[in-house]
């Protein structure tokens, strides 16, 4: 991925170099509690699973159940609350597994994970506030999006580096933390590991790169908005930079080799949309700023 691959999908290269504003300084000590979003109501299941529901022609990995992968370390989109993963993600799947007439299962597993899985039959879709990019669209398809992220950075509040002319002057040199796989380990990895300018450290989970941060292991953490919040509500020390934005779609991601349940699963997810499903399943877990 690079910078003339993000533009071809509508973002701005120009905007990735000022994303990556001020990333050094020292960290200081703490521990990344985990964010716990305040508990939200469930969508209702699917009462009467079926196995040739809607127009009969599409098959799922289990009969009657629609699976979905997701990685639940990314609040609020898909997180664990207690030993049950809650958020955004999960509620829309229960929503499109409704209208299927399928029970929704949901599978927690690393989020390099997640492509692989649906690739081997292992899952119907992902749902992870997955990023649509090139790459991706190579390995799967991608229904209509649902909601943006926008990639943001995380430094300690006594952070020194306030723009990105720190990050690529002459010698600059900082270590960044990111989530394996994800968009902000490949923006920052195209922008400034392969310009020799930064060291990239990768983490399975969000919360560990914020982790290192406060331990002083990484002098910032480039991950998308939201969960960046959380953790930053649920972590003294710590603030997000006022930098300027890329936008990302986030979309499910399914099987190239499953046309029918793509088109079934598309459709629902449209009329969900639609109909404002999406919205204030949304609105109960993000308020407006
Ligand atoms: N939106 C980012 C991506 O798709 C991060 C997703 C995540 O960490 N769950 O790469």
């Amino acid at each position: 991925m690079n910078f003339k691959k993000l533009a071809a999908l509508g973002l701005s290269a120009a905007l990735g170099l000022s994303l990556l504003a001020g990333c050094a300084g020292s960290g200081s000590g703490g521990t990344a509690a985990t964010p716990t979003p305040a508990p939200v109501e469930s969508a209702p299941q699917a009462s009467a699973p079926a196995s040739d529901p809607g127009d009969g022609s599409f098959t799922t990995v289990t009969e009657g159940v629609l699976t979905m992968a997701t990685n639940a370390a990314f609040p609020p989109y898909e997180y664990y609350e207690g030993d049950q993963i809650a958020g955004i993600d999960i509620e829309l799947t229960e929503a499109i597994a409704a209208k299927l007439g399928l029970t929704a299962k949901i599978e927690d597993m690393e989020f390099d994970s997640i492509i692989p899985a649906i690739q081997q039959g292992k899952a119907d879709l992902g749902l992870a506030g997955m990023t649509v990019t090139d790459e991706r669209l190579e390995a799967v398809n991608f229904t209509v999006s649902y909601t943006t992220g926008v990639q943001v950075i995380i430094v300690t509040e006594d952070s020194a580096i306030t723009s990105s002319d720190d990050l690529f002057a002459e010698g600059a040199s900082n270590t960044i933390g990111v989530q394996r796989n994800t968009t902000g380990d490949l923006y920052t990895t195209s922008d400034l590991e392969e310009a020799g300018l930064a060291t990239i450290d990768r983490y399975s989970r969000g919360a560990d790169a914020v982790q290192a941060l406060l331990t002083g292991k990484v002098d910032c953490v480039v991950i998308d908005n939201e969960p960046a919040k959380s953790f930053v509500a649920a972590n003294e020390g710590l603030k997000i930079l006022d930098t300027e934005y890329i936008t990302e779609d986030y979309a499910a991601a399914m099987s190239k080799e499953n046309e029918a349940l793509y088109k079934a699963v598309d459709a629902a997810l449209q009329e969900l949309i639609a109909d404002g499903t999406v919205k204030s399943i949304i609105d109960r877990y993000i308020t407006a700023d």
